[in-house]
């Protein structure tokens, strides 16, 4: 059985028996049925079925957005907004993927050659709790439209989400098996990235998740796309907007209860500024209303569960253990973990070399920018990073120094259906979002005509 628990409450919210083998057998047989029959619509009508998807999603919000919040303890109305940022996605490739994969001419010594982006089949899709609904809409949403079939292994934990989410497609209307959620735990994971009807994996979670599925898929030549875990900095220079650069970092590492990959895990600031900085940001993090995620007051919920709070316990106890200091926070009830905030933090120390899943940052000063540049790029994972100045000259020469997936420049790094998403080093390969996420399970067909 897999089971359902509010972090908050510690109550059982519901329980599910685990698909049997045939069961499975079933579900890809149904998968790989259909995409004989989808992979043949045009855009037009699979952009009209994404639309109603987006209508769906907007019309029930508080549903889908209360089974998130009861489930993984995120507050409800950071959970509405996910569900919104998941109807944008729907939007922007109902409106936007047929453009990104027509056809491309390339001029050779043929009459006609040009490159056409094709779809390869059924996708496996490993999914984790923090964005339940978004992490899974950012590949359903391009895969669909492109023409693929989706095939949904969502977090143990978030299972009535990962019902809900195939309910969205049967209500918008989608044909049947177009997209199926699997009720399994990970064990399961191995046989169906072997089965013949699965094309490719892609997998946003941690390094151990990630290496298993990479490594099957790898053994069995299937394409796998990564996005995993992430310790972005947020860098503030002593020119920054003081008061703007603490109202960002402030939201890069609070919202979501600091449970995101994007998140801002490890504020630099430069030597001379950090008295200023510290005394607003310190401010600032304090006002954060922390308690019930059924609020709509809330902005601090609890983690997703109580041992990923005693992870986060151990991890900043460690840090304090080696020199560190603390500067408020650090107190765990339950799932429940208090908005911290540890400044001396120096390289070595856990919670500058892990990756910290919880509303916990640590500090750290630099004197100039070489310094600045090092720090960030000494972690093993390369999601973002943020660069507070006011001169944007000098932000610009910065911006190739950093070995991340992203640069944002006096903001937090965000997800954007607009702009490709993914990693570097440890964080992933593999792109999400945008034009490149679409093509990433597409067979790109060379076509020469003489
Ligand atoms: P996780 O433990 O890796 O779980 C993610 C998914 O992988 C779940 O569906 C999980 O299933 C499955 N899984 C776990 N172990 C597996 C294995 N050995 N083989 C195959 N599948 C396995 O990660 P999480 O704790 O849910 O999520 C937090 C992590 O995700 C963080 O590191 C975070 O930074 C990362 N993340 C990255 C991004 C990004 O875009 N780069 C976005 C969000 C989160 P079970 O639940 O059944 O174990």
């Amino acid at each position: 059985m897999i089971t359902s628990k509010n972090p908050y409450t510690g109550e059982e919210i519901a329980s599910f028996e685990e698909l049997s083998e045939d069961q499975i057998d079933k579900v890809l047989a149904a998968a790989d049925m259909r995409f004989s029959s989808w992979k043949k619509t045009s855009f037009a009508e699979r952009s009209k079925l994404m639309k109603a998807v987006a209508e769906e999603l907007k019309k029930n919000k508080k549903e889908y957005a209360q089974d998130i919040t009861l489930e993984m303890g995120k507050p409800i109305n950071q959970s509405v907004s996910e569900i919104e940022k998941c109807a944008w996605v729907c939007e922007y490739y109902a409106e936007n993927a047929e453009k990104h994969l027509a056809d491309e001419m390339i001029s050779t010594d043929a009459e006609k050659s040009y490159l056409s982006y094709e779809p390869i089949g059924v996708v496996l899709a490993v999914m984790p709790w923090n964005f339940p609904f978004w992490q899974v809409f950012r590949f359903a949403a391009p895969a669909l439209m492109a023409g693929n079939i989706g095939v949904l292994k969502h977090a143990s934990n978030v299972m009535k989400t990962a019902q809900n989410i195939q309910k969205v497609f049967e209500r918008a209307g989608f044909p049947e098996h177009c997209f199926q959620s699997l009720t399994i735990g990970s064990k399961k994971i191995e046989a169906i990235i072997r089965d013949k009807r699965i094309k490719a994996a892609t997998l946003t979670g941690s390094k151990p998740a990630g290496s298993s599925v990479a490594s099957i898929a790898g053994e069995e030549i299937k394409k796998s796309v990564l996005e995993l875990g992430g310790s972005n900095a947020l860098v503030v220079f002593e020119d920054a907007n003081i008061p703007e650069t603490v109202k960002s970092c402030v939201m890069a590492r609070f919202q979501n209860t600091g449970q995101s990959c994007i998140a801002g895990k490890r504020l630099l600031l430069q030597e001379n500024i950090e008295q200023e900085f510290m005394e607003e940001f310190v401010k600032q993090v304090k006002e954060l209303k922390s308690g019930d995620p059924m609020d709509t007051e809330t902005f601090i919920g609890v983690l997703a569960r109580e041992d990923l709070a005693e992870d986060l316990e151990k991890q900043v106890n460690e840090t304090l253990e080696q020199g560190a200091s603390l500067v408020i926070g650090g107190k765990r009830d339950k799932a429940y973990f208090e908005p911290t905030i540890v400044s001396g933090v120096k390289k070595g120390m856990p919670m500058f070399e892990e990756e910290t899943f919880g509303p916990a940052i640590s500090v750290t000063t630099f004197k100039d920018s070489s310094e600045a540049v090092d720090l960030v790029n000494s972690s093993v994972f390369g999601l973002g990073v943020s660069i507070f100045t006011e001169n944007s000259e000098f932000a610009a020469k910065l911006v190739p120094q950093f070995d991340d997936g992203a640069v944002f420049v006096n903001d937090l790094v965000k997800s954007d259906p607009r702009l490709p998403f993914g990693g570097t080093k440890e964080s992933g390969y593999g792109r999400e979002l945008s034009k490149d996420g679409i093509r990433e399970f597409v067979n790109r067909k060379t076509v020469y005509f003489n």
